[in-house]
């Protein structure tokens, strides 16, 4: 079999709101074809039009290839060594950033495609199903310009969450720092009480964690508050430092009162043996396209798990990515949770109407996936829908 192309979709929702906060607003779709008639698909969650550029630009030298010079004409099954022959034909513009992200969204479309052309679901082609189910936790997004709304919109959600079978959710309590949402500003005592708040609403048989964003600058003002957190049983604490304050995080990994959670910006293996090694994170969060794919991703699993770490994926684009989290948290032992709201109950339109993710929810738990390949089915309505107005630049 040989790849004949690779599609690029670059799709926003309607309005984009460019200084809003999340990635739901856009995707990077991407679809390989091959000369057996079989096409995978893959997504990544980083600018969508500097991805596309990665693979459909020209190529100028033997280390700054276009990627889709690369995989033209090779085998769609070969995907541990193209990965490779990617990485080194792309390393003067590549090694990190949107060229591995554009790499993670075709690898995703090569697993898929591998899955599709011998019947069987990606995560059997991972190592099969180490995990009988897989535990998914919503992911709470408050609204409101002021901390009384917040907390209140939080509280609904985790509510409803618990009503809708989840047994975890992540609570997104960020008052400050760049995540920060719209005109909000609180104080590291109102985080306090939201925190206690949601954790009152929801009871104590549920697994709660906290992502706080980039929230804190240092280490110590970090301590200074997730220490009275202990009493929330806070399963993790996620970002609560820019990810490239390795030693912050190693303080945090000695001195907090839960685990710590970081990894949904990185690239590749060597980016996440750092976390782990020098910033000592308890829980790896690869992001499948944005780490590079499954190739890539599995890496990470087995580094964290060599490690003594738990893997939980990050994943905020549409059931493409969804779906592929999945499949992984399936072949893996050591992924506890991964990152999940039904397309119901998503505010974005474009996760809900792009494709399902396949995937059963049912008593709390997804059930293995028994479609070949990710098991989704794109909506090419809405691949034209929501297409991104051609680039004028
Ligand atoms: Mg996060």
């Amino acid at each position: 079999m040989k790849i004949t192309a690779i599609e690029c979709h670059v799709l926003v929702v309607p309005g984009l709101q460019e200084d809003a906060t999340s990635s739901s607003q856009d995707n990077l779709v991407v679809i390989v074809h091959t000369d057996a008639g079989i096409s995978g698909v893959g997504e990544t969650d980083t600018g969508p039009w500097l991805a596309r550029a990665a693979i459909e630009s020209p190529g100028s030298h033997s280390m700054a290839m276009g990627l889709k010079d690369v995989y033209l004409g090779q085998d769609p099954f070969d995907t541990a060594a193209l990965w490779d022959r990617a990485y080194t034909a792309t390393c003067m513009s590549g090694r990190r950033g949107a060229v591995i992200c554009a790499m993670g969204a075709i690898d995703m479309a090569l697993w898929d495609i591998k899955g599709k052309a011998l019947n069987l679901p990606v995560y059997k082609l991972l190592g099969c199903a180490v995990q009988k189910t897989v535990t998914p936790y919503a992911s709470l997004q408050p609204e409101g310009t002021n901390v009384e709304l917040y907390t209140q919109t939080l509280v609904a959600w985790a509510k409803k969450a618990k009503a809708a079978g989840f047994r975890a959710g992540k609570m997104e309590c960020t008052l400050a720092g760049p995540y920060r949402h719209q005109a909000l500003r609180g104080t590291d005592e109102q985080a306090t009480e939201i925190v206690r708040a949601v954790r009152q609403a929801v009871g104590p048989d549920f697994a709660l964690m906290v992502d706080v964003q980039y929230l804190w600058r240092d280490a110590r003002s970090c301590l200074r508050t997730v220490k009275k957190w202990d009493e929330f049983d806070i399963f993790f604490l996620e970002t609560p430092l820019l990810t490239d304050n390795l030693e912050g995080y190693a303080q945090l990994a000695r001195e907090a009162p839960m685990r710590i959670a970081a990894g949904e910006w990185l690239n590749t293996r060597h980016e996440f043996r750092e976390l782990m090694d020098v910033g000592l994170v308890d829980v790896a969060q690869p992001d499948v396209g944005r780490v590079g794919g499954f190739t890539e991703a599995m890496r990470v699993c087995h580094m964290a798990e060599d490690r003594g770490r738990l893997i939980v994926p990050h994943c905020w684009k549409t059931g493409i990515g969804i779906a592929a989290s999945a499949h992984m948290a399936f072949a893996v032992p050591h992924c506890p949770f991964i990152e999940y709201l039904p397309a119901a109950l998503c505010d974005s339109p474009l996760r809900r109407d792009l494709c399902s993710d396949g995937l059963t929810f049912k008593d709390g738990v997804l059930l293995p996936p028994t479609k070949p390949g990710l098991g989704i089915e794109l909506n090419a309505g809405a691949l034209k829908t929501y297409r991104a107005k051609p680039l004028t630049i």
